[in-house]
């Protein structure tokens, strides 16, 4: 018996629209977790039938990314019948949001179909990984902006330190390799080690290396010494800002803070720029936003955050002067012990953390602040 590939027969049907086979639609499905692609949706779409004990209902739509029958913007004459039918033109939605876009095509373009179906898709993929890895329950490590790893084991000795790679979390083995091969042409921002189970990070000396070991592969990074954090009590003068993130007058001036007051809206304004925002310094910021982007929901989220908050409490940031060369971005934070966030819901783009932190001169801290992580849109 042969089995017929999903796109060997598209049916034309009355409407002269390029359908799915029943077997495309049910791998989209599958592939979506049986609930919906849509962003922040999720809606499972298959469930218990009450008519009878073996039943059940099912409300998902095999939606097309490009529209299967001609007329709409969603419409591609370029494509072929089988393009039309195949499944990289399918997204998995549930019955509002298969409406929604078929009476908005404008507002829901290929490309941003398509964006959702593999976020989606990718989010079903980490919480089955997840699920996979969850007895271990080990924390991430990252090495460079581009690789983060979850790691099982940590050997630290005062210039070398080891892990054992479990899975990866953001890049594969072949980014590591090139992060290696690549290393001496790195900008020296990029050249660190941020281990989430010791709540600090170091920039890196010499190149990663690996190798197979029978744990699995094991990572040697060669770092340099801790960068000196200030005493919070000696943060310098700053401007206040209040509880709505401005600037104010008090006793006719700006108002200003110092010293441990100073902390709170440094990790602040700290962590809320974005990499890449500041024309001036292109390196600096953090990737809080596109993290929360791209794991909206996932329990990685806040090991990331953390992970960030690291590398702004322990990897020296140099200013295109070359100033500030010697001293970390948040500058009295030692340690961080743990982000958590406190309330999923925004205040107009503004989402409540509980930092943990070892703080120089003053020891544990803890203090909820505000962090602004706009929505990408
Ligand atoms: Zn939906």
């Amino acid at each position: 018996m042969t089995v017929a590939s999903p796109s060997a027969e598209p049916k034309k049907n009355r409407s002269n629209r390029d359908d799915f086979v029943s077997k495309t639609r049910t791998a989209l499905a599958l592939r979506a977790g049986y609930r919906c692609s849509f962003s922040k949706c999720g809606m499972a779409t298959a469930g218990p039938s009450d008519e009878a004990s073996d039943k059940h209902v099912s409300i998902g739509v095999a939606a097309h990314i490009a529209a299967a029958a001609p007329g709409g913007q969603r419409y591609n004459p370029d494509m072929t019948n089988d393009q039309r039918a195949s499944i990289e033109n399918g997204i998995w939605l549930c019955q509002t949001h298969s409406r929604l876009i078929d009476v908005n095509p404008a507002a829901y373009p290929t490309a941003l179909l398509h964006q959702m179906k593999a976020e989606h898709e990718d989010a079903i993929k980490l919480e089955m990984e997840k699920m996979k890895s969850a007895p271990q329950c080990t924390d991430f490590i990252a090495v460079g902006p581009n690789i983060v790893f979850v790691e099982e084991l940590v050997a630290v000795e005062e210039n070398v330190w080891t892990f054992v790679l479990d899975n990866f979390v953001i890049g594969e083995l072949g980014q590591l390799t090139r992060y290696i091969d690549q290393f001496g042409d790195l900008d020296s921002y990029d050249k660190f080690v941020l281990v989430n189970d010791l709540g600090d990070g170091r920039e890196l000396s010499s190149p990663p290396a690996w190798s197979k070991s029978d744990r699995g592969i094991l990572i040697k990074v060669g770092v340099m010494r801790s960068t000196p954090r200030i005493d919070a009590h000696r943060l310098p003068m700053d401007l206040a800002l209040n509880d709505e993130h401005d600037l104010f007058i008090l006793n006719g001036q700006l108002a200003r803070v110092r010293g441990l007051d100073a902390l709170p809206q440094k990790i602040k304004t700290c962590l809320s720029t974005i990499r890449g925002e500041v024309f001036y310094a292109p390196t600096y910021g953090t990737r809080i936003r596109e993290y929360s982007t791209d794991f909206l929901g996932s329990p990685w989220l806040p090991k990331l955050i953390k992970l960030e908050t690291i590398r702004m409490a322990s990897i020296p940031y140099a200013d295109q002067m070359g100033l500030n060369a010697s001293s970390t971005p948040l500058k009295a934070v030692r340690k961080v012990i743990s982000v958590d966030q406190i309330s999923a819901e925004g205040d107009d783009g503004w989402f409540a953390f509980r930092f943990h932190l070892d703080v120089e001169g003053i020891g544990a801290w803890v203090r909820d602040i505000k962090l602004f992580i706009p929505r990408v849109i």
